[in-house]
């Protein structure tokens, strides 16, 4: 099987570190023969975005959150719309200059947020990018109330997850499912309720033929005792002994956010997970290119 990633950040999304030229280089020195960069997606009318998610602030985290995302309007979550043709410049300078050694692809890590699907959908029919990638981490909103790895979720939120990412995995525009199992960070417990959940999005992932993600991100993080139990926050071990028994399709995903989380040590510990569980990891997936049926043609951006 071949060594590819798909989930590669750079430093213009406000938390992570390394030029896009750095994480090809990076790649490349541990032997990734396919590489996609995969940013957080830069979404246009952003402070637009932003205010209209005032009511559903609930803390003052989270209003500070929403304050600091408004000046910068971007990061530290994600880089500025008016970066987005600068990066994707990059990139290709990258495709040319390493082109004997690396196959390098655009991508994004996308919100499922139904107000950004006609852009989303104009990326991919104007070849800006090669594959967006579903990283659902907010509700509606991109603010912490909304936060899906936020603290003490309730069973409301994730049920509400479940059903943001079927609805986003039905319109054909991501092509893989990035770290499913975002929700575990805050709920911990795995009881019926998430059972319940974790069972739908696997089948939900199966029937469209959309392969689940096992995240290196969560893994950096550690492992933590949950009730006597050693697990990850992401990727979680009861959710892919579901994955195991649905019968998913599994990529591995580094969610570089700096150089250095390309490593052997990683790419091991992220095998032995899937060996574990009796996942059936793939190295390389189809890029769907979207099916939203109102879309006109054109995404105004203004
Ligand atoms: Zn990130
Ligand atoms: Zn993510």
């Amino acid at each position: 099987m071949k060594k590819t990633n798909f989930h590669t950040h750079t430093y213009r999304c406000g938390h992570a570190n390394g030029s896009e030229e750095d994480m090809v280089c990076a790649a490349i020195n541990m032997g990734i023969e396919e590489l996609g960069i995969c940013e957080h997606i830069p979404l246009p009318h952003y402070r637009r975005h932003l205010f209209k998610s005032l009511g559903a602030v609930r803390s003052l985290r989270s209003l500070l959150s929403l304050i600091h995302a408004f000046i910068k309007n971007g990061p530290s979550m994600r880089m500025p719309y008016k970066d987005l043709e600068t990066h994707l410049e990059a990139i290709s300078e990258c495709q040319k200059k390493y082109q004997d050694q690396i196959k390098i692809y655009k991508g994004f890590e996308a919100e499922g947020l139904e107000e950004y699907f006609d852009y989303y959908q104009s990326l991919l029919y104007e070849h800006k990018v090669d594959y967006l990638i579903l990283g659902h981490h907010f509700h509606k909103h991109c603010i912490h109330s909304d936060y899906y790895g936020k603290d003490n979720m309730k069973k409301k939120d994730i049920y509400q997850y479940c059903n943001d990412v079927e609805k986003a995995l039905d319109t054909g525009l991501f092509s893989y499912l990035a770290h499913p199992d975002l929700f575990m960070i805050g709920y911990k417990e795995f009881d019926l309720d998430v059972r319940t959940v974790s069972q739908r999005i696997c089948e939900k992932a199966k029937a469209l033929h959309i392969p689940l993600e096992v995240n290196a991100g969560g893994m950096r993080r550690g492992l933590r005792n949950v009730n006597g139990e050693m697990l990850y926050p992401y990727p979680n071990a009861h959710f892919w002994q579901i994955a195991g028994e649905v019968g998913n399709d599994v990529i591995l995903g580094f969610d570089a956010h700096d150089p250095s989380d390309f490593n052997d040590g990683m790419y091991k510990q992220m095998m032995q997970f899937c060996e574990e569980h009796h996942l059936h990891v793939i190295d390389h997936f189809d890029f769907l290119q979207g099916h939203i049926e109102k879309f006109q043609g054109e995404y105004d951006i203004r």
